[in-house]
């Protein structure tokens, strides 16, 4: 385990409102994470450093969804030993999306957009 991937769990029609009132307010990098169907993590004000990780395609860890206690909590885990000063990144998984993120991740097997 690296860390969890902390903030407020909302649902969907809470993200919706929060996605637009995001944008209006000129935050440009959105933190919200679907954990399952009906909820979603939203580290846009209130997180941990997990909001920071870049998303890469070749990627040194991967987010899952656990469930401790009745709670779904996303944690991000390391593929392999991760040497010191290196980037943690995780494929971010998003759907596939008319309107296309491009990728900076600038590796070989770059997809060119995260959607
Ligand atoms: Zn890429």
């Amino acid at each position: 385990m690296v860390i969890e991937y902390v903030g407020q769990n909302i649902r969907q029609v809470v993200a919706d409102m929060r996605e637009k009132r995001y944008a209006q307010e000129g935050i440009g990098s959105s933190y919200l994470f679907r954990v399952d169907h009906d909820t979603i993590i939203d580290a846009t004000k209130c997180g941990n450093l997990a909001r920071f990780i870049n998303h890469c395609c070749t990627p040194n860890c991967y987010a899952k969804v656990i469930t401790i206690e009745a709670q779904k909590k996303i944690v991000i885990y390391s593929k392999q030993p991760i040497g010191v000063n290196e980037e943690i990144t995780y494929d971010y998984k998003f759907p596939i999306e008319d309107t296309k993120i491009p990728c900076l991740c600038r590796t070989e097997s770059c997809r060119g957009t995260l959607n």
